[in-house]
């Protein structure tokens, strides 16, 4: 099963993701989070990215095509993978087009996370991540038990540079320019089905499930 997690940013697509690996067992295969380690790791392609990133914006097409296709060919996504954050441009989802045909792969799915905007913001902004571990907090939703400290590994939280409010409205908009057409793009291939984000996690994997099981 080959499925596309639509959406713009704090959408939920991730939290889902992470979810869905483990009932569906096919890897997420997240652009953010891929361009997020090359930056921690000081690699090239990480220095390329990093001032994209930080400002809101997107990341050049060809670095981000050549990320996902060299991912998308790795062996533990041969039986499925879930695209979270990719494509993001009519011209990722073309060069995605001829990737799968080269691959012998289809997409089965594309699954649009909808969520009123207010609540896009509320997510994003509260968003809190471990610097050691990796696991993420939310300052309303998911509070951790003592302010700025990792409940597992007692590492310090911290907020994605992306995450603060200024950066946040910028992602939304560079969403509504560039990704928001890619909706009709995937209609017009009979791929898209609407997910209604705006509830709880479980409620929403619930969706989802339904979906993905007939698909
Ligand atoms: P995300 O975690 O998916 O919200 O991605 C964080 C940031 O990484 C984005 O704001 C972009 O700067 C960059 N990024 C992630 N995926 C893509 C993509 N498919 N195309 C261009 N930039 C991307």
């Amino acid at each position: 099963m080959n499925i596309i997690l639509l959406g713009p940013p704090g959408a939920g697509k991730g939290t889902q993701a992470k979810i869905l690996e483990g009932i569906y067992n096919i890897p997420q295969i997240s652009t953010g989070d891929m361009l997020r380690a090359a930056v921690k790791n000081g690699t090239e392609l990480g220095r390329q990215a990093k001032s994209f990133m930080d400002a809101g914006q997107l990341v050049p097409d060809s670095l981000v095509i050549a990320l996902a296709e060299e991912r998308m060919s790795a062996p533990d996504a041969a039986g499925g993978f879930m695209l979270d954050g990719f494509p993001r441009t009519q011209a990722q989802a073309l060069a995605l087009d001829d990737m799968l045909d080269r691959l012998g792969k289809k997409i089965d799915v594309v699954l649009n996370f909808e969520v009123p905007r207010p609540a896009l913001i509320e997510r994003m902004s509260g968003r809190r991540t471990c610097q050691q571990c990796g696991v993420g907090y939310h300052v309303k939703f998911a509070p951790s038990r003592e302010a700025d400290k990792c409940d597992k590994c007692r590492g310090e939280l911290y907020q994605r540079e992306d995450d603060k409010e200024t950066t946040v409205a910028k992602r939304l908009q560079v969403y509504d320019e560039s990704t928001k057409p890619l909706i009709d793009y995937y209609a017009r291939k009979e791929l898209h089905q609407v997910i209604n984000g705006d509830e709880s996690p479980d409620k929403v994997t619930a969706q989802i499930r339904k979906i993905v099981d007939a698909a």
